[in-house]
């Protein structure tokens, strides 16, 4: 799984960390996503979908093959 984020969609919701704050973490000045670990572990896939299929700005893309 690859994961990448486009802050510039991201409205800071904050959605993703509270499901994987283990691969998404916000900005101190503005609350927009950073990106922890763009290939996260087979154990976290699961919190990575839920984070991806909850954020409001559809900023979280998700590559599974
Ligand atoms: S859930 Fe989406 S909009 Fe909210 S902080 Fe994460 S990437 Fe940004």
């Amino acid at each position: 799984m690859r994961i990448q984020v486009d802050q510039d969609k991201c409205c800071g919701s904050g959605m993703c960390v509270l499901a994987a704050p283990d691969v998404f973490d916000q900005r101190e000045e503005d609350g927009i996503v950073e990106l922890l670990d763009a290939k996260p572990p087979q154990t976290l896939w699961p919190d990575i979908r839920e984070a991806a299929a909850g954020c409001p700005s559809w900023a979280i893309e998700v590559d599974e093959t």
